[in-house]
């Protein structure tokens, strides 16, 4: 028997890589399952080139538990004795431990790195035997065996049988992994897809109510996956069923795509276009990334663009670098060739759908939009394919390109300046005034009510020249498109603050919400009063929503307005009922407060251009008196204002129909209206 020391510069290296790959010790199944796999690929080879002595026999690779034990056995090449010094002993250790502290929470780096798959049985065995018999001719067998010290034995053995087991003697902080189930449940998850047949004991049926072992071997994986098959001889359904087999619970996918290159990089795979039914569920599938068909994980951020990583499927390539930490990923340049390609690849299929198929496309419109907004806000490259299959949506429910949706809109929703205005909803209920009177001018109104709306109408303003998007509820619809200058104001000064004061003072108290009133000259047959909110201000709250930094904004109360029609009969009512009801008590205080008015004038233009020193005391005095002599007045005119509204019917109940058709009146306020509302009956 032969002694010797495994070639290490650290000196024991085991208990190191132990520890350190704490949370990845289930690996060590993949790495040598697929060790296996390798070695029975290589005989495959060699058998082929009739190299082999021999019939190459079932190449089945086993996977056994034993009491402590777990044993992979392979018929592949199997190693000769100075095969095992060469490629087990000798392993270079240069630089361990540095690398080792550096990616201590990476095992596929480690591994990688170290050519460790071998080794990392140490992770859960406190002893590891190789046994081993060369396929070639005449070849001895022998046995290695290693307790975890750097320490090894190799003695020659008889073995009838070519190939290897490997055998781990489980340490008692691994004993989870002698469990029947975890195992079966590993080789699921790695070994699914291997391309040489993997059993793990043998296969079960129920006879007489108990579940006995028949004589058939349990193969778990598929040695053919789909993706490595050929696109032209696989039909709809092999798609369909290979979606369900990797996500059992989802539903049918919309799209596929299915990816071959073989230059300037390898990759292989299916990608998905999922039906989302939610954001958890959206999440929970995730793509599966292999390395010749060995699984590797499932997070593939930084080998696929952020927007991709919500699809679902199958990635195969042995050339992204598993060995390197995320971040160098990115950076490699392969990897980016991949992610590349990919964006390509994605964009093409859904224009080629697009082309041949457009009203299949249009009706998977919804499902397809959430991807194809993040790709376009976050993937420039993407931008510039799918921007001429992106769809717009109207409230009506009809699609259009952008290109189809600008000359819709051209002739008729262009603004005095040029602009062409994009007018938008985002609920079609709760707009439906709105949306209605932007229709009776002929306008189109977009509805704007997926989850990344917001950001693709700020996007696309960037995008676009001279465009604008705007709410339908924004302002009234004329102040939205403006076509034309306007022919002055609705109303006097006077009688707009009338209006103003008699409405505010019957607007029930809403918190964080507050109100301007406005009169506008809307035309007799349009609505007596609508409420409106600044584009603006709204999308700056909404922006501090998603935003983190913004909260200036979401503090901020909500601010609309209430545009009171002065065209409108009832608001004529309104304003002709004031003034034969207030004349006697209002038209004295508003005589005195222009003469107070006409006074302070007077004052302040002598006091123009003195420095403050310059005026006399008495001067500011009197200015002063003035002015508070002036508030008094004001207050009392609005007193008898708010007196004579808060009587006056149909000023609250006009406040109530415009915060009714914007879901605003509630409780108390609702009650009060609806009891109102009866007694005008
Ligand atoms: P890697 O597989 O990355 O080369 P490993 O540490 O897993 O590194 O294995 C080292 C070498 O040992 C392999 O390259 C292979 O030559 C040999 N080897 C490992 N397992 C087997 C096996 N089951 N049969 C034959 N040779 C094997």
């Amino acid at each position: 028997m032969q002694k010797g020391n495994i070639g290490v510069t650290t000196e024991n290296i085991f208990p190191v890589i132990k520890k350190l790959l704490y949370s990845d010790h289930e690996i060590f199944l993949r790495e040598l399952v697929s060790n296996a796999v390798d070695a029975t690929q290589k005989l495959k080879t060699v058998a082929s080139t009739g190299e082999l002595k021999g019939e190459a026999g079932d190449l089945t690779v086993h996977v056994t538990l034993g009491k402590d034990t777990i044993t992979v056995s392979d018929r592949g090449i199997g190693l000769t004795a100075e095969e095992i010094d060469k490629y087990i002993n000798q392993i270079a250790f240069s630089g361990a431990n540095d690398f080792l502290e550096k990616y201590k929470n990476d095992a596929n780096a480690i591994i990688g790195h170290f050519g460790l798959g071998f080794y990392s049985a140490f992770m859960v065995a406190k002893k590891v035997e190789i046994i081993t018999r060369s396929y070639k001719e005449g070849a001895q067998a022998v046995k290695w065996s290693c307790d975890g010290s750097p320490e090894f034995t190799l003695e020659e053995i008889s073995k009838d049988d070519r190939g290897t087991d490997i055998v781990l003697y489980i340490d008692d902080e691994s004993k989870e992994f002698l469990d029947e189930n975890r195992i079966s449940s590993l080789l699921k998850k790695y070994c699914s897809f291997l391309p040489i047949p993997v059993a793990f004991g043998k296969k079960k049926e129920w006879k007489d109510g108990k579940q006995v072992e028949t004589a058939d071997d349990n193969v778990i994986n598929e040695t053919n996956p789909l993706w490595t098959r050929k696109p032209g001889d696989l039909k709809d359904e092999d798609y369909k069923t290979f979606y369900r087999s990797l996500y059992p619970m989802s539903d049918e996918p919309l799209f596929w795509i299915h990816l071959n290159v073989d230059y300037p990089f390898h990759l292989t795979g299916v990608l998905y276009f999922p039906k989302v039914k939610s954001n958890i569920e959206l999440n929970k599938n995730k793509i599966q990334l292999y390395s010749n068909q060995v699984y590797v994980t499932d997070s593939v951020e930084g080998i696929v663009p952020d927007f991709l990583t919500l699809l679902h499927g199958v990635l195969d390539s042995p050339d992204i670098p598993l060995n390197v930490s995320r971040s160098y990923l990115q950076s490699d340049s392969n990897v980016k060739k991949i992610s590349t390609y990919i964006t390509k690849k994605v964009a093409d299929r859904l224009q080629s759908i697009f082309k041949n198929d457009r009203k299949q496309f249009e009706e998977k419109w919804d499902d397809l939009k959430i991807f194809i907004n993040y790709g376009l806000l976050t993937q420039e490259d993407f931008y510039d394919r799918a921007k001429d299959f992106s769809l717009f949506t109207d409230t009506d429910g009809k699609h259009y390109t952008f290109d189809e949706y600008k000359t819709l809109i051209k002739d008729n929703q262009t603004d005095k300046e040029g602009n062409l205005i994009y007018l938008y909803a985002n609920h079609k209920d709760e707009q439906y005034s709105y949306i209605e009177a932007a229709k009776n001018k002929g306008y189109n109104v977009l509805l704007m009510d997926g989850q990344l709306d917001i950001a693709v109408v700020s996007m696309l303003e960037q995008k676009f020249e001279k465009v604008r998007f705007t709410r339908v509820d924004g302002d009234v619809i004329d102040n939205l498109i403006v076509k034309e200058e306007k022919k002055g104001a609705a109303l006097d000064a006077d009688k707009q603050d009338v209006l103003s004061v008699m409405f505010k003072s019957q607007l029930p108290a809403m918190p964080k919400v507050e109100f301007s009133i406005l009169a506008e000259a809307l035309g007799e047959n349009a609505s007596p009063v609508l409420i409106t909110q600044s584009e603006y201000m709204r999308r700056m709250k909404e922006m501090a929503n998603i935003q983190a930094g913004m909260s200036f904004y979401g503090e901020m109360p909500d601010m609309f307005n209430l545009v009171l029609n002065s065209d409108h009969k009832l608001v004529k009512g309104v304003l002709s009922d004031e003034e034969k009801e207030c004349d006697t008590t209002v038209t004295p205080v508003l005589k005195e407060m222009s003469e107070i008015d006409a006074q302070r004038n007077k004052l302040r233009d002598k006091q123009k251009g003195k420095k403050d020193e310059e005026i006399p005391t008495a001067e500011k005095d009197q200015l002063d008196e003035l002015d508070k002599k002036w508030d008094e007045l004001r207050a009392k005119k609005n007193e008898v204002l708010s007196g004579y509204a808060a009587g006056n019917k149909i000023v609250r109940q006009l406040i109530d129909l415009a915060l009714l058709q914007n879901g605003m009146l509630k409780g108390e306020a609702l009650n009060n209206f609806v009891k109102r509302s009866i007694e005008l009956i």
